[in-house]
């Protein structure tokens, strides 16, 4: 059940999601990265088997090239994209679905994400993502940036229920109550912008945690989502940090440090508000 299976192995390691599709919990990012198929060979090579890309990412092909190009069979890669705002509606995101898969070069996805709640369209792009579901196309689907109310209103409608909400999630926006709710309706969590874009590198806090438990703060981090049953996507271009990123699984968070950083939760956020924003 998403939130609830603490089994914490190793890179290859799963969350169940509620369709029963197993999600690895810890993947690799690649928004904004400036060479995909390096990052992408690089996490492969170290193990990953997650990678989270999208249609507005422009670099759905390279990250189909660097699987293809792999040792690691397409069927052991958990692929994620998204679909944008600008092809929401139903007749529009089935066309943005197939020119995802024609630029992955695959004839399926793991996981398709709804990137925006975008007001007026997200009902009708979620029908498509059911259709993609039932035509066996995708293996799950679910929503990104989806609040509470965002999450009601769909799911009153809906058919499928979603299976994922990527959030952006890390020590200064938990927003808890929403990690609650999803996962009292099996919807699986899953952090964006995990390392706050790079300023947790920056909190003093984090910096002394580190040094307790001998990890860095990208350690420190990654390991506390996992331990709160998040699952996490840290975006990093550089091959020594994608394979340090995951050296997550020979430690273990004490309770209380993991509620220390639950702690330090402001509200803020390092991107867009899903209330509030003009794309
Ligand atoms: P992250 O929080 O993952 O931070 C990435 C930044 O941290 C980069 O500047 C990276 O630099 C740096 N970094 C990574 N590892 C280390 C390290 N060990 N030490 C020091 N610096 C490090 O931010 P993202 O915004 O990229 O979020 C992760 C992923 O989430 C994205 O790539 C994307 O896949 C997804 N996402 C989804 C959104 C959505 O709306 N659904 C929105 C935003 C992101 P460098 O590359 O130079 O190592």
């Amino acid at each position: 059940m998403p939130g609830t299976n603490r089994q914490l192995t190793d890179l290859s390691g799963t969350f169940e999601l509620s369709g029963g599709v197993k999600m690895p919990y810890l993947g690799l990012g690649v928004f904004k990265c400036d060479d995909a198929v390096q990052a992408v060979t690089s996490a492969l090579e170290a193990g990953y088997r997650l990678v989270d890309t999208a249609s507005i990412y422009a670099n759905e092909q390279e990250v189909g090239t660097a699987v293809a190009t792999s040792r690691v069979p397409r069927e052991e890669v958990f692929l994620t994209s998204k679909v944008w705002n600008a092809d929401q509606g139903f007749d529009s995101t089935l066309r943005a679905f197939d020119d995802t898969l024609a630029r992955i070069g695959s004839d399926y996805l793991d996981l398709y994400l709804i990137h925006w709640p975008v007001e007026g369209k997200y009902k009708e792009t979620w029908r498509a993502l059911e259709t993609l579901y039932r035509e066996k196309r995708v293996r799950a689907i679910g929503v990104c940036n989806f609040l509470q109310h965002h999450l009601e209103d769909l799911m009153a409608d809906a058919s499928t229920m979603p299976m994922v909400n990527q959030m952006e999630f890390h020590p200064f926006l938990v927003q808890q109550p929403l990690v609650d709710f999803c996962n009292a309706h099996q919807i699986q969590y899953q952090a964006w912008s995990p390392m706050m874009q790079g300023h947790v590198f920056k909190i003093e806090a984090m910096q002394t945690l580190a040094e307790k438990y001998n990890k860095s703060i990208a350690q420190i981090v990654l390991r506390w989502d996992l331990q709160k049953g998040v699952a996490t996507i840290p975006k990093s271009s550089k091959q020594e940090r994608i394979v340090a990123n995951a050296d997550v699984f020979d430690f273990e968070l004490h309770p209380e440090d993991v509620a220390f950083i639950d702690s330090m939760d402001c509200g803020k956020r390092f991107g867009p508000d899903p209330d509030n924003f003009d794309f």
